[in-house]
């Protein structure tokens, strides 16, 4: 029986195990080792909102792993890894021998080197030991304080669930304009006007000098620019580095993640790797590249999974995706975005909050950056249209110079090179994906009309 051992617990690791079983139907014994409980950090700033509790961040359960025929070692390290005895050694002095072994490690925040760092009021936002932590430090307080330090795509979703608690806010951000990895500086300005709007006070092209104890359990943060915030609590957000400790010293290639092929192999056989620990082949190709973003783990989840158990599955590569709520408004930014070389087609209404920019390669769509409010349909079928055109590769032909003249008609061009039609003939594994098969508290998946739903269908047939 083929030995699979799977390290990690998050979207990679789970997606994994129910490719394998989809596969194998059991066939295989599965061990999973995982230091937290399997959840989505995805979820995390829903229950820091209040909108959920702790539980409903996890994503599998003793029942579910035992109905996949799943030994989870939760609360278990992974140590020390044997490549060529193929053994792995975890922390409770257990060693696992594998057929086959998946790294999902994740990645880590990156720490500040500032005076005051390690005092206990700064903290990162990246665990459910964090958000436990920041929800207790401010259950006690009237309207706490919160400085946030990187104003970055998860600094900015954390930002986005403090603003739902009514908290005072204030972001500092070393570069010239908030997203700087996410949009360009004229749609950034757009943002920062909006969140300036909503009482969120910005510094941005200024660092943190130091963090110091102020009175009454405070936190005083001097700034380069000489300014000073008191705040009750400091958020760190300057980024994350893959958690690469199990793979050094074993021979496996690395550059900036654990590098993967297709079938989301390292450099060594029978080791697999996903997710934000992995650098792996892109949509558009070129060097591999790390995509640490939620679809990028569940695909790559699937397709080491699939290539796990057997099949023979390539994937086509990941497309660099964020799509982010700042407090009301929405951005997104697809591809290569920040492409200054490629011709570009812009729309900019600073007043209305609304931008759009497509980056072109011929008539293909390669980048895209949107900024618009969310209750504007439009925009919001727009971004999933341009992402759409831009996974199936569709070259635009004559839609290209329609759209130079009707920016704000994507539908037309969408639905003429019939782009719905190829998503839906594509699939990751070569077959219908399957749903999950862990529900919190066992729910069922409702389908009916909420309030949201408001903005976008009538809840009555005309
Ligand atoms: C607050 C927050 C919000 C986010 N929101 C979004 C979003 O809206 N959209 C989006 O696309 N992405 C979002 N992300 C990013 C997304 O969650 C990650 O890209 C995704 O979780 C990566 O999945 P993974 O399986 O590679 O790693 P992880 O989910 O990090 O899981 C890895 C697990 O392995 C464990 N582990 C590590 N080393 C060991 C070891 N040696 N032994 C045992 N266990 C180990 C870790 O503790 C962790 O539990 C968000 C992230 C955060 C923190």
């Amino acid at each position: 029986m083929t030995k699979h051992v799977i390290v990690g617990g998050g979207p990679v690791a789970t997606n994994a195990i129910e490719t394998i079983r989809q596969f194998d139907s059991g066939a295989s014994q599965i061990t999973l080792v995982c230091d937290e409980p399997a959840h989505s950090r995805m979820a995390l700033p829903y229950w820091l909102s209040g909108q959920i509790p702790r539980e409903q961040t996890h994503t599998g359960d003793d029942a579910y792993f035992q109905k996949l025929s799943v030994d989870a070692l939760i609360g278990t390290r992974a140590n020390s890894l044997d490549v060529a005895g193929k053994t792995l050694s975890l922390d409770n002095g257990q060693t696992l021998e594998f057929d086959k072994l998946l790294i999902a490690t994740g990645a880590s925040p990156v720490a500040l080197s500032i005076p005051g760092a390690d005092l206990p009021g700064v903290q990162s936002l990246w665990t459910l030991d964090h958000t436990d932590r920041l929800l207790a430090a401010t259950q006690s307080l009237e309207r706490p304080r919160v400085l946030m330090i990187g104003a970055g795509f998860i600094g900015f979703i954390v930002l986005n669930a403090m603003h739902k608690r009514g908290w005072a806010l204030t972001v500092v951000e070393r570069e010239a304009h908030v997203l700087p990895r996410m949009l360009d500086a004229d749609a950034a300005a757009i943002v920062e006007s909006w969140l300036t709007n909503k009482g969120i006070q910005l510094h941005c092209g200024t660092s943190v000098q130091s963090i110091a104890a102020a009175d009454d359990g405070a936190l005083r943060v001097e700034l380069d620019d000489s300014s000073t915030v008191i705040v009750d609590r400091v958020i760190v957000a300057v980024g994350i580095t893959p958690n690469l400790e199990l793979v050094q010293g074993t021979g496996i290639d690395v550059k900036d993640g654990i590098v993967v092929n297709q079938h989301m192999q390292t450099s060594v056989a029978d080791v697999y790797a996903g997710g934000d620990v992995a650098q792996g082949p892109t949509l558009y190709g070129g060097d591999p590249e790390i995509h640490s973003i939620q679809p990028t783990a569940v695909d790559h989840g699937r397709v080491a999974g699939a290539n796990m158990a057997g099949q023979d599955v390539s994937y086509p590569g990941s497309l660099s995706m964020n799509i982010l709520d700042t407090c009301g408004l929405q951005n997104a930014s697809f591809g290569n975005w920040a492409d200054h070389a490629a011709e570009a087609l812009t729309i900019s209404n600073t007043d209305g909050h609304v931008y759009r920019k497509l980056l072109w390669s011929d008539d293909e769509i390669t980048g895209a950056v949107f900024v618009g409010q969310a209750n504007d349909l439009g925009m919001l079928t727009d971004v999933g249209m341009v992402k759409g055109i831009m996974q199936t590769r569709t070259a635009l032909g004559p839609w290209k110079t329609y759209l130079k003249e009707n920016s704000f008609d994507i539908r037309r061009a969408y639905v003429a090179t019939g782009v719905a039609q190829k998503l839906a003939g594509m699939t990751l594994l070569g077959r219908p994906s399957q749903t999950r098969q862990f529900r919190f508290q066992g729910a069922k998946v409702s389908n009916q009309p909420t309030a949201a739903h408001a903005n976008f269908v009538s809840t009555k047939a005309d």
